[in-house]
Parts: structure tokens; sequence; C-alpha cells
């Protein structure tokens, strides 16, 4: 039997919802996909109702994440939201480096770090958000890109860190636009993500790193990407907003790693 990963599939609410759509939509995907077993499903709501969903999700199998943390615990900074503040309202992961982090609010790759050290600290797992813009792609520097911000991010977390530690390939240009990324190019990048991951580590880590990818992920083009060898699940925003969208995706992934497993089982 090869050792295989399980696909993690997280929903990123971004700032949508209100109480009472967040926990009727925290509800539906708890009667839909919180049995599911084999794969990792998250939602990640806005700040303020982090606490509710998680109490609404409590013993189920649906982890609830947060979108962003502060580097510093505590202290005289206005509207920051810190990792022990997430930590006691029951957040078990936290994104760090979104791409609308990185370039709406300015986060720098030097925050990026101390922001995902910040949430090791506080005891979170962390879904590392890295990805090239389209400029960026057309100059043929996607690789770079994404190794700059693997190689400042992780240059301080340890073998066993690792562990913690999702990677989301999301390209900038893919994000909210409607133009996914095909197979192919997912593929490429996740399996020069994990090529990074062993020359930095080493093949175990490589292997067991989970990479999803993000970036106008759909009902429609989900199992064209989840079937990719180096894809282990999504992150999904926009269609995480809507409860049948976002089970499709799930189930998606799931039947897709299967697939693919099977196909590896066989290949042994
Ligand atoms: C995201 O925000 O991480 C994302 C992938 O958004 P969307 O699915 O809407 O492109």
């Amino acid at each position: 039997m090869v050792d295989v990963r399980r696909p993690f599939v997280a929903g990123n609410w971004k700032c949508n919802t209100t109480l009472s759509t967040a926990v009727q939509l925290a509800d539906e995907l708890k009667r839909r996909v919180s049995r599911l077993r084999r794969i990792e499903v998250g939602v990640i709501p806005p700040y303020p109702f982090i606490e509710r969903i998680a109490s609404r999700l409590d013993g189920e199998r649906i982890v609830v994440g947060a979108q962003d943390i502060h580097p510093e615990p505590s202290g005289a900074y206005t509207g920051a939201v810190s990792g022990p503040m997430l930590k006691s309202v029951g957040t078990g992961f936290v994104l760090v480096g979104h791409s609308e982090r990185r370039h709406t609010f300015g986060d720098g790759l030097d925050t990026v770090t101390k922001k995902l050290g910040a949430a090791l600290i506080a005891d979170l797992d962390v879904v590392l958000c890295i990805g090239e813009r389209l400029e960026e792609r057309d100059a043929g520097q996607a690789v770079a890109v994404c190794e700059t911000q693997l190689s400042t991010a992780l240059r301080d977390i340890s073998r066993d860190e690792m562990q913690r530690i999702t990677i989301a390939y999301e390209p900038v240009w893919a994000i909210g636009t409607g133009r996914v990324a095909t197979p192919e190019q997912a593929q490429t990048i996740h399996h020069q993500i994990r090529t990074w991951l062993a020359n930095h580590f080493d093949s175990d880590v490589a292997a067991s790193t989970r990479i999803q990818y993000g970036g106008s992920v759909k009902p429609a083009n989900a199992a064209g990407l989840m079937t990719q060898p180096d894809v282990d699940g999504a992150l999904v925003g926009g269609a995480s907003l809507d409860a049948d969208s976002f089970s499709a995706i799930v189930t998606a992934s799931l039947e897709s790693s299967a697939e693919l497993n099977s196909v590896r089982n066989a290949q042994t």
C-alpha cells in the first residue's frame, strides 16, 4: 500500500456572510460533508463568526480556520487579531500569505514569515498561500516567485513543524477571476513545489506535505485538477459560499484521490 496524502479542501468565505448566513452555511455543510472520511474539510469564516461556527461544528469532521493572524501575540495593535485569541475561540488553522493579504493589504515576505511563526507558536496549523501574478507568469517567473515565497516563509521552519503546514498554490491571476489554471499548469507548479521541499527539507517532507490548488475552483473543473498527482485538495473562495457547489468540490476531490490511489497501488 502506497502512503498517500489525505486531500484537504477548505472554503475561504473572505469578507462575506452575516452571522445568520454563516451559521446556515455551516449547518448545510454539516449535513452534507461532515461524515466523510479520507478527506479533510475546512471552513474559514470571517473573524467575528469563528467562535459560533466552531461550536456549531464541534465534534464534526470540519475544521475551522481563520483568514489571517497578527504577528504579535498581544499588545497595542488596534484592530489586530492574534494567534492566542484565535486559538481560544476554537480555530484550528490559519491562512498565511493569501494573495489578498499580500497584494491588497501589503503583507510583504517578512510579514508573512512572522505570521507563519506566530501561528505555530499559538499551536495553530497553517495553510501557506503562494502564487505568481499574471505579469510574473508571462515573464517566465512563476516558479521563481513561488520559490522565493517558500524560502522566506519557511526559512526557520523545522522538518517536524512542516507536519503542521499545508501549502496552497494560488496563481493570483486565477483568484476570483473565473480563469482557472489548467490541470497541467497546476501540476507543473505543484511538482516544482514538491521538488523544492525535497531539496530544502528531505524526501519525506516532500512526500507528506499537502499542496492545495486555489483559483476559481468550481464543481465543473475540480475533478480535472484533483486527479493530478501532486494536487492534494483545494482552497476555494467564491464557490465555497454555496453549500451545493462546495460539497460537489469536496466529493470530486474525494473521488479523484481515490482514483489516483487505486492507480498508484496498481503500479506497486
Ligand atoms: C481564494 O480566495 O483563495 C480563492 C481561490 O478564490 P476563488 O475560488 O474565488 O478564486
